[in-house]
């Protein structure tokens, strides 16, 4: 079948390699470049338990070690996947209660204190989850590239405005992020999709010192990731502002006051760079991976866990193509 696929973001790229591995023709269009947007944006955590995506994402990432170690071979590009264990530490009772609810391994604070000792001295305990990362441009580009490397074509700077910009294609493959809706439209549906700024910040600990945090860190929609390069990204703002996506003075405050918060030698971290990018929101915070029309399928309003559900959005979607 040939397929089109809009938007040449970890989604659409992911569809793309997916649908061309199971034998059909796909071309992807893509506005700008790809991984231009979130995906490129993205920390990377790999978080079903922190993030409570705990069945499709626990599903999702248990497709990563596989689909990894095929990029690598198939690229030569390394997507940096690798597990490390995330905290969610608590600060009062209340928050010890509700976390001792949630699962994973309660950590008393003698053993908090032992595992990361640059925790902030107010945090009473933590509960621990087994989750992962990885490099979030790097697995957009080599999506991309083990696509190309089986035929399909990636055409960037080649914006979809209307259903004659894909008539060729038998079927098409809205992934276009935030933008989903504006493109659904001029197809004549309806996609309740929009989106949610989200901002971070890279700081760099102060050399000569131990890593101030081994795991990465959540606390209440905010996290802290320790990066293989040393550098530990604070996420992520979650704001409704349109279409704008500016990093802000308020925005990275707040970041960085979470950060030392936690951690308080990141207060003497140097601050490399920070950035913003737009998720694609929806009402429940869920997906929306259906067949639209006969011709048309959705998968977009990923909003803060693209990254990991790229791997089994690609085999839903060609569930679709394949089941009919
Ligand atoms: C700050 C931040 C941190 C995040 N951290 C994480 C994380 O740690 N873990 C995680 O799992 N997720 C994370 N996310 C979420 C994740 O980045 C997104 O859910 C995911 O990137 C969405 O991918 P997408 O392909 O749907 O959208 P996008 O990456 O936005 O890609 C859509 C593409 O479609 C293109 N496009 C739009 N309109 C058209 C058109 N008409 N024609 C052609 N092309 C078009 C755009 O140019 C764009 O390249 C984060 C997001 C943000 C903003």
């Amino acid at each position: 079948m040939r397929v089109a696929v809009v938007g040449a973001g970890v989604i659409g790229c992911s569809v793309a390699e997916r649908l061309q591995r199971g034998g059909h023709q796909v071309t992807v269009y893509e506005r700008d470049t790809v991984g231009a947007h979130a995906s490129g944006a993205a920390a990377g955590l790999l978080a079903p338990f922190s993030e409570d995506e705990r069945d499709a994402g626990a599903r999702s990432l248990r497709l990563f070690p596989g689909l990894a170690q095929r990029l690598l071979e198939e690229t030569g590009i390394d997507v940096q996947f690798h597990d490390m264990d995330s905290l969610t530490p608590a600060f009062d009772p209340e928050d010890e209660t509700v976390l001792r609810r949630g699962g994973g391994r309660w950590l008393d604070v003698f053993e908090l204190r032992r595992l990361e000792p640059g925790l902030h001295p107010d945090c009473r305990g933590a509960v621990l989850f087994p989750e992962s990362q990885v490099t979030p441009p790097r697995l957009t580009q080599a999506l991309a590239a083990a696509a190309r490397g089986r035929g399909t074509e990636i055409r960037e700077h080649s914006p979809v405005a209307a259903p004659e910009d894909v008539e060729d294609a038998d079927l098409v493959v809205l992934a276009a992020g935030p933008w989903t809706a504006d493109l659904a439209a001029a197809f004549g549906l309806e996609v309740p999709v929009w989106p949610s700024r989200g901002q971070l910040v890279r700081l760099r600990p102060a050399p000569a010192r131990p890593a101030p945090l081994n795991r990465m860190l959540t606390h209440g929609g905010r996290y802290l990731v320790p990066k293989p390069d040393g550098a530990v990204v604070a996420g992520s703002t979650e704001e409704e502002v349109g279409f704008d996506a500016r990093a802000t003075a308020d925005g990275i405050r707040g970041l960085l006051d979470f950060a030392r918060r936690m951690v308080p030698a990141l207060g003497d971290a140097t601050v490399e760079e920070v950035w913003a990018a737009l998720r694609p929101a929806t009402f429940d915070g869920q997906p929306i991976i259906a067949r639209a029309s006969e011709r048309i399928i959705i998968a977009t309003g990923h909003n803060r866990n693209g990254i990991l559900l790229a791997p089994i959005t690609a085999e839903i979607v060609a569930g679709l193509v394949d089941g009919g």
